[in-house]
């Protein structure tokens, strides 16, 4: 008689059994291998969070600080806000009553002060996808841009199109106040088109199942469709807010007015009002109630003065400088520059209005020559002076990098 060579039952009292090679299962053997085959991969996953190492807070922070000068504050909240996300995911495995909700992130400050810099380091220490992606092809919508859901083609493909996996990832978007309302506008398309822009934003950060285009581009029907759960996912959003202050300042003389006038003095800082910012100054910019409400952690970077600009020079892991260093040394060639020269780049940058993203531009000018005629040369050590630098820069017109 053929019995099961699992429980040993034989034919008759069995509902089916399936012939093997060189034995017999019967089929709720079947069933109760598929049940052990798949609670060991479930706890397998568990496993697989758990040994993610959970970096703490002032390690992210720390992390960051090699790359980005200054902005304590962006780099404190940013920090925390990470681990509260990874804290979250793995909370995820746990049934608790108390559940940690989602802190989707927007960091104000002029164009140029680190932002992305920020959200690009984050993204080399990070455990789960990452994209960043540019709200300005979204500011169309509706006619020629893209459609919101696009944002998570780019986390899709960054997750290798494994969606569980980019169900956990982190999208930082760049210039969310270009999708701001225009309220003195005067095309009325334009307006609808930034305010139901944030509409269709407001259904990705608040969390919903959103089809998203596997290639990106605009939906069309035959296309098939991927449906993402966002409920996971933590946006960073970026923006400068040009003229914001201004709205600050506003907001602070009324409530000023209101608590009596001699107060005015209580504002130390009038250049930097930024460091004031609320979630109702994004309102009064035009941003909805809605998005700014999901957007609960609102910090801003500081403006980069003499000093900052000076360590962005050479500070960094990957500063300008060192590039350069790394760069000759690979041709055995041993490159130095005088301090005088540094405080020359920097004076430039700040002359012609050129933030960080100049003191490159400034470098490229004043190394050209020496990097293309120093690796065929006998020249093995070479100190870059403030003459050699005034001269290089002055020769190619410094006025073309003047911002206008
Ligand atoms: P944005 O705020 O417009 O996103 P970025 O982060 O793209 O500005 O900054 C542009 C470049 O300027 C960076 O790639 C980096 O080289 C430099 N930079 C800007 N801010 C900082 C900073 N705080 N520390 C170090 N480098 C910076």
């Amino acid at each position: 008689m053929e019995k099961c060579s699992f429980c040993g039952r034989d034919k008759r009292e069995i509902r089916l059994l399936i012939a093997g090679a060189s034995g017999h299962i019967c089929d709720e053997c079947v069933d109760q291998a598929y049940r052990i085959s798949q609670e060991e991969t479930h706890s397998k996953k568990k496993f697989e969070l758990k040994k993610v190492k959970l970096l703490k807070p002032a390690e992210i922070k720390r992390f960051l600080e090699q790359y980005v000068i200054g902005q304590d504050n962006a780099k404190k909240i940013v920090s925390v806000a990470v681990y509260n996300h990874y804290k979250r995911l793995a909370q995820q495995n746990i049934y608790d009553d108390t559940e940690i909700e989602k802190s989707n992130i927007i960091l104000v400050g002029e164009t140029g002060t680190g932002k992305t810099l920020i959200a690009r380091t984050i993204a080399k220490i990070l455990q789960v996808p990452f994209t960043i992606v540019d709200a300005t092809v979204l500011t169309e919508a509706g006619y020629v841009g893209e459609d919101v859901e696009s944002l998570l083609t780019r986390l899709l493909q960054a997750a290798d199109y494994n969606v569980a996996l980019a169900e956990r990832g982190i999208v930082f978007i760049d210039e969310i106040d270009k999708i701001a309302r225009k309220g003195d506008n005067p095309s009325i398309t334009r307006d609808v088109s930034g305010e139901g822009v944030q509409q269709g934003l407001l259904k990705l950060l608040e969390g919903s199942v959103v089809n998203v285009p596997p290639q990106g581009g605009r939906k069309h029907p035959e296309q098939k469709m991927i449906p993402v759960d966002t409920k996971n996912i933590l946006f960073i959003c970026g923006g400068a807010y040009e003229g914001i202050e201004k709205k600050i300042a506003q907001r602070l003389n009324t409530k000023i007015v209101g608590y009596g006038a001699g107060k005015k003095d209580t504002i130390a800082d009038r250049n930097n009002l930024l460091q004031y910012i609320a979630p109702q100054d994004l309102r009064a910019y035009g941003m909805i109630p809605e998005i700014v409400g999901r957007l609960p952690v609102l910090t801003y970077l500081e403006p980069l003065d003499w000093d900052a600009l000076r360590r962005i020079l050479t500070e960094p892991k990957n500063a300008i400088i060192k590039q350069y260093i790394k760069l000759l040394e690979m041709d055995d060639i041993k490159i130095q520059f005088d301090e005088e020269t540094y405080k020359y780049i920097v004076d430039k940058a700040i002359e012609f209005r050129l933030g960080a993203r100049g003191l490159r531009a400034i470098c490229e000018t004043i190394m050209t020559d020496a990097m293309f005629d120093l690796p065929s040369s006998n020249i093995k050590d070479i100190i870059i002076t403030v003459d050699y630098a005034t001269e290089k820069l002055e020769k190619a017109n410094i006025q073309r990098l003047k911002v206008v």
